[in-house]
């Protein structure tokens, strides 16, 4: 046997797994997943399609019947459509179609850290032009009425702008190749403004993709699928991990014209969502409507737990557009207070490590009496330092 192994790809190298700390907690709040199932409708129509799968056979490799469903749900064509196994695929196959050497990506951290790590993987250069941080003050809500208004105006809502006049002059330079702008942003919470996805799109051809993972939760009308039917280079993302209960299923969605959807069939793998996913996911689609109560008490969760965190001494909470909150305990070590969360049963996601949130932890919303329970945790933790 070889005592030797020969290196990996170099673009792998000090490239470290992605581990989100995801441990058993009492209560898991660290993920932004549903903090239920799917309904007992969904769940129940579901068995039984999945109980007449042949498993012996290979999925349909496009997924058609499901990207059907979709198109029709938004008014496009199966041909604008493409679906893949979790957003976090559609991702890496941007990555790898968009990008590669003398390529670049252009980021705007603090944001979902996986587009940079794709494009890392991808020997694609990374260019970053940084949110930044809008002083906030204690104890002021931005209720989900400003975000509605932020949606409908020229402005983005939020702690974390990006800076957009800084990155439409770097786009309108004509030499990014791709860039991905999440909004509802994570870790954030900042919500882009329609106006200025509009204005991004027409600065040049650099593939936009817009990554609207936590869409259900934003105000209407803050979405860009709408801006799909006249602008040839912007990709939206979606998925059914969050606001319909799917994370462990894994199916996420993109929109855009063919001329996109044609290059990414090119690079996915052609069985990457099995037959089982397709088939909950069909049920899913047709049963949508079951979903929203449990999306409009996350969302008024949401605002609640916002203003009971801004509310704590000590605690500076940034208004979020999603169905979590990224939060900066003040006065004490976030990386003790996770710890102390975690002691006491609740599992929430630490970000103090990273240069752009320091001293940040970022809670997911669950239903009210778990939100109860984290911030009566929480508060009982920062009295006692
Ligand atoms: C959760 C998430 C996704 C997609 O997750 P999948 O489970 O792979 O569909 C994409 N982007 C962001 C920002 C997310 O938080």
């Amino acid at each position: 046997m070889g005592q030797n192994l020969r290196p990996s790809n170099k673009n792998l190298e000090g490239v470290v797994p992605y581990d989100p700390k995801y441990l058993p907690a009492r209560l898991m709040l660290s993920a932004n997943e549903n903090p239920g199932s799917l309904p007992p409708a969904v769940a129940g129509s579901a068995i039984v399609a999945l109980s007449k799968v042949p498993m012996n056979r290979y999925p349909d490799p496009l997924a058609n019947d499901v990207r059907d469903l979709i198109a029709q749900q938004y008014g496009l064509a199966r041909e604008n459509v493409m679906v893949g196994n979790g957003g976090d695929e559609l991702l890496f196959n941007i990555a790898f179609a968009w990008g590669g050497p003398g390529r670049i990506m252009l980021d705007c951290p603090p944001t979902f850290s996986v587009y940079a790590s794709n494009a890392r993987l991808c020997g694609t250069t990374v260019l970053n032009i940084n949110r930044e941080l809008k002083s906030l003050e204690q104890g002021t809500a931005l209720p989900s009425s400003s975000a509605q208004q932020a949606a409908e105006s020229s402005s983005g809502y939020g702690a974390f702008p990006l800076n957009e006049e800084a990155v439409l002059e770097r786009v309108a330079q004509g030499d990014i190749d791709y860039l991905t702008i999440c909004s509802p942003n994570n870790p954030t919470g900042d919500l882009a403004s329609v106006g200025f996805i509009e204005r991004l799109l027409d600065a040049s051809d650099t593939l936009v993709v817009v990554d609207e993972a936590y869409e259900e939760f934003a105000p209407a009308a803050s979405s860009v699928v709408p801006l799909i039917e006249k602008h040839k280079n912007l990709a939206v993302l979606r998925t059914l991990s969050k606001a319909y209960s799917m994370a462990g299923v894994r199916l996420g969605y993109l929109l855009a014209n063919p001329e996109v959807i044609i290059e990414l069939q090119k690079v996915r793998q052609p069985y990457s969502v099995d037959s089982l996913s397709q088939t909950v996911a069909k049920e899913v689609f047709k049963f949508q409507e079951l979903f929203e109560a449990r999306t409009t008490m996350l969302i008024s969760e949401r605002d609640r737990v916002y203003e009971a965190l801004s509310a704590l001494d000590g605690v500076q909470a940034y208004p979020s557009a999603a169905n979590f909150i990224l939060f900066k305990p003040e006065g004490a070590d976030a990386a003790e207070v996770w710890q102390k969360l975690y002691d006491a049963g609740v599992l929430v996601r630490d970000f103090s490590a990273s240069i752009y949130t320091p001293n940040c932890l970022r809670v997911s919303i669950g239903i009210p009496e778990q939100n109860d329970s984290f911030l009566a945790t929480l508060a009982s933790i920062l009295e006692e330092d």
